[in-house]
């Protein structure tokens, strides 16, 4: 008898050890599904985000039109360089620090 508790005692060692290997193993594929996960985020939300002109709705920068009022993105918009401050294209100045739109004037930078 006691030899049978013996070679219980061995087999709940080996087999700890492999539960031990087991949730090894699960968290490196975890933490590789992980990486997949914020990989392919990264690809499909690669441009900014935009905020429509008509409701204000904050569309992902994939969708070519609002998802709520189905207004076309404005590609005309430009940041400012001063405050980061996402204008409209009819606006030389920033609404929010009033630094002029640099990227459509800036050739006349040096005459100014
Ligand atoms: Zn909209
Ligand atoms: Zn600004």
């Amino acid at each position: 008898m006691a030899m049978a508790g013996e070679d219980c005692k061995e087999e709940i060692r080996l087999l700890r050890q492999q539960v031990e290997i087991l949730q090894a193993r699960v968290r490196e594929l975890e933490a590789a599904r992980r990486q997949q996960l914020t990989a392919s985020q990264k690809t499909t939300q690669s441009q900014p985000p935009w905020t429509c002109e008509i409701c204000t709705y904050e569309n992902t920068g994939v969708s070519p039109e609002c998802a709520i009022c189905h207004s076309a993105k404005n590609n005309q918009r430009w940041v400012c360089h001063v405050c980061g401050f996402d204008n409209n294209e009819l606006t030389n100045k920033c609404q929010v620090c009033e630094s002029g739109n640099v990227s459509s004037r800036s050739h006349r930078i040096v005459c100014d």
